[in-house]
């Protein structure tokens, strides 16, 4: 797989501690992708060509959108301090797309997405696909974050939910209480069998993705495993 050249279009704030980085193909030729891929980034070495060590990042941007692609990057650590120094019209290369765990409509009308932090990006793709294409597939997703601020892109969260009876946000604080939320359903506490079972009809049914920290991520299916989930709907992506 060859290593493309992209063009940082913009940087925003995405949440606490997260950057958004809007990128586009500097040949304008964006790939095709399916929500839940990533891709791998490099950052352009003195002699103008990408390095050779990279790192991996979820796309979150919807594949519908063919103009660019967004990735949020918590800043923190030795790749992200070198994304840092990135300004808007620099270049950075991107390798993919990347990724098995990708959702497909067809085959996953109840889906309940499972994010830890930084997690929730592949997530968001999905998020913003089925919303985009007005998919009629019921969509959950449980995101764990430490307090409001750290939940990414929670006001568009919040108006796709408010927008679409199909998707239903539940935050679940880790560093604060349930009241510290407005606006999206709240949960206190680590995702459990009853939270699950009190806003999932039937979690038998449901197709999972969670992405997170990868103890959250183990623990998780082991739960969903425990609850006779069986293997195969159940797609986990643990980080670190
Ligand atoms: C599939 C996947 C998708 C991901 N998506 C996202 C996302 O959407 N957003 C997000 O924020 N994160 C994401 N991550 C995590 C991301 O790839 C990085 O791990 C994270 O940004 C931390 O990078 P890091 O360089 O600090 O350390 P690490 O990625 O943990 O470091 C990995 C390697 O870099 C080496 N290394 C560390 N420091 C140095 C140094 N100073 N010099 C040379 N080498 C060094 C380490 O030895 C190690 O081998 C994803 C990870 C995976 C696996």
């Amino acid at each position: 797989m060859e290593k493309k050249i992209y063009i940082v279009k913009r940087i925003s704030k995405g949440a606490e501690n997260i950057n958004t980085y809007w990128i586009a193909p500097e040949d304008g030729k964006l790939m095709d992708y399916r929500p839940g891929q990533f891709l791998m980034l490099f950052m352009i070495g003195p002699h103008g060509t990408p390095e050779p060590t990279g790192r991996p990042y979820s796309i979150a941007s919807s594949p519908t959108n063919r103009n660019y692609i967004e990735l949020n990057i918590k800043m923190l650590g030795h790749f992200p301090g070198r994304l840092a120094t990135l300004k808007e019209g620099d270049r950075i290369a991107a390798m993919g797309p990347m990724g098995i765990h990708t959702f497909e409509e067809a085959q996953m009308p109840e889906v309940t997405l499972i994010a830890g932090g930084v997690g929730a990006c592949p997530l968001l793709s999905m998020i913003r696909y089925a919303a985009e294409k007005r998919l009629r597939n019921k969509i959950t997703l449980f995101y764990s974050a430490r307090t409001p601020a750290d939940v990414i892109h929670c006001d568009e969260l919040k108006a796709l939910a408010a927008k679409d009876p199909n998707f239903k946000p539940i935050v679940t604080l880790t560093r604060c209480e349930p009241t510290a939320m407005s606006g999206m359903a709240c949960e206190a506490g680590r995702i459990s069998p009853e939270m699950l079972r009190k806003h999932v009809g039937n979690p038998a049914a449901q197709h999972y993705f969670i992405c997170g920290p990868a103890a959250m991520a183990d623990a998780v299916a082991a739960m969903l495993e425990g609850m006779n989930v069986t293997p195969d709907r159940i797609h986990k992506e643990g980080w670190g």
